[in-house]
């Protein structure tokens, strides 16, 4: 006998939960089945626990700059093992609220691993379940480069890096994404010694370049050493440390760190999922959706990292609603527009990204309009501190559209989602330059950015 529902998920991150819970809510009868932690990697290994260490070794740097704010502190210590259970707690807490809210909204919930034994049913601990409409929302999971396989002692992808036993003295970080670029903000301000190799010519591939320049500069004058278009050649481990060669575009060097963390991507959890019984396809590890999520197979949909880039919780949040909402037949439901979901880096400077680049935006040929302005000449980062970065806009010379937006400074990942309702909204320049920011904040900065592009800021 099997269980019937009319939406099945398939895992229990940002993207499915979320998926449940609008399913519920709008009257479908809907379980869950997830393998190891509800909230995935998300609540569980991903943005919230480095966030919850992130505010850990930021607090470790403001401490060192107390008496720049009028405070004696001969010298602050922390305790590693504290600020890791506090990630941990943090996660843990969420996680335990995920299960609140799928009981709140009457969902099933089978913990298990599924498989798909035919394109309506799947296998979890040998059960049957079937449904009307699948979701798979499996995530994603580090890439690992052949001969770069994590240890328990110096090779560390994420997950070992977010629970390390000591702080490495010498540290390497292997890409310069996000997630790379994170880490090496945290072990930094913990006190490693850090080296970013990245084999592009820049770091931070994918955003505007003003802004992989301006993080670079910073990074290197924090003390962190970057070494972009550059590989790594090989890792010779010993049990505590390892001699790694990097080659960059002219020389190779080798150099001794206690850890090296790789941070070279991600790739989905397709494996193992019986798709081999279904009609789904995939294309080089994520499955093929088209704009409502909907696989080659008309009763399953994918969302989240499992289908593509960009890897981020609220594309997979997003996705779910979109494709729950499809199912069930609403009429307003739009598909998902790839360029307004931003993107944000919780480093030091922090950044935030949302729409085309300058590059991207004449690569299509637009005639731009930008305008800039720095957190110096903004009263809010002065009084705390914080004038470090600025706030770049990107205009359609010709039809005055908001294209997008480049931040990076302090708060600026609070900040972003002003220019995501914006360009959602698709405000005009005008509205947005008759849009009143409150005095003082950090977001002055938005709207004098904006006004710097038609020429006529106010404040420099
Ligand atoms: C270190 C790090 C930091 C990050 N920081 C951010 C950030 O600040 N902001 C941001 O937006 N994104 C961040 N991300 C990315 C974010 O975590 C992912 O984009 C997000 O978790 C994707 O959600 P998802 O629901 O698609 O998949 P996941 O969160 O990966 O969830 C998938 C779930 O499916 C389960 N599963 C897999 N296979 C099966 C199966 N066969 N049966 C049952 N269950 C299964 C897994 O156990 C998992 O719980 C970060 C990622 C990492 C690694």
């Amino acid at each position: 006998m099997s269980k019937n529902y009319q939406v099945v998920v398939i895992g229990g991150g940002p993207g499915g939960y979320v998926a449940a819970i609008r399913a519920a809510q709008l009257g479908l009868k809907t379980c869950l089945v997830e393998k190891e932690h509800l909230g995935g990697i998300c609540l569980n290994w991903g943005c919230i626990p480095t966030k919850t260490l992130l505010r850990s070794s930021e607090i470790n740097h403001l401490l060192q700059r107390a008496s720049e704010f009028g405070f004696k502190i001969s010298k602050a210590n922390y305790d590693l093992d504290k600020i890791v259970k506090r990630s941990r707690d943090v996660a843990g807490q969420l996680s335990t609220g995920i299960k609140h809210l799928l009981k709140k909204n009457k969902i099933d919930v089978f913990m298990g691993e599924a498989q798909f034994s035919s394109s309506t049913e799947l296998l979890v601990n040998s059960e049957k379940i079937r449904g009307e409409h699948l979701i798979i929302a499996t995530g994603a999971r580090a890439r690992i480069l052949p001969g770069f396989e994590p240890d328990d002692e110096v090779i560390m992808t994420y997950k070992q890096a977010m629970v390390p036993k000591s702080l490495p003295k010498r540290l390497l970080v292997v890409g310069s994404g996000a997630i790379g670029v994170e880490f090496a903000s945290f072990y930094h301000n913990l006190g490693s010694a850090v080296t970013i190799v990245e084999v592009k010519d820049c770091i931070l591939p994918v955003e505007d370049s003003e802004v992989s320049q301006f993080m670079a500069k910073s990074l290197t004058a924090q003390g962190i050493k970057i070494c972009t278009s550059s590989t790594v050649k090989s890792i010779k481990k010993s049990k505590k440390s390892a001699e790694v060669t990097i080659q960059g575009s002219k020389d190779s060097f080798t150099e001794t760190f206690d850890a090296v963390i790789m941070a070279v991507g991600i790739q989905g959890n397709i494996e193992n999922l019986g798709l081999e019984n279904t009609n789904v396809k995939t294309d080089r590890g994520s499955v093929v959706t088209d704009e409502w999520c909907k696989t080659d197979d008309k009763n399953i949909y994918a969302i989240g990292d499992v289908a593509g880039a960009p890897w981020l919780a609220h594309k997979a949040s997003h996705e779910g609603i979109i494709c729950v909402e499809k199912i069930a037949g609403a009429s307003k439901v739009k598909p998902l527009k790839k360029h307004l979901v931003p993107g944000c880096t919780y480093s030091m400077p922090q950044i935030a990204s949302i729409g085309l680049t300058e590059q991207s935006a004449k690569e299509k040929g637009l005639k731009v309009r930008i305008g800039k302005f720095p957190f110096i000449a903004n009263g809010k980062a002065i009084a705390i501190g914080e004038t470090e970065g600025f706030v770049k806009t990107i205009f359609d010379e010709k039809t005055g559209e908001l294209l997008g937006a480049h931040m990076v400074g302090a708060e600026v990942t609070e900040m972003i989602q002003g220019y995501a309702l914006a360009m959602t909204l698709e405000a005009t320049e005008e509205e947005l330059m008759h849009t009143i920011f409150p005095h003082p904040t950090l977001s002055e900065a938005m709207h004098e950015s904006v006004l710097a592009a038609f020429s006529r800021p106010l404040h420099i």
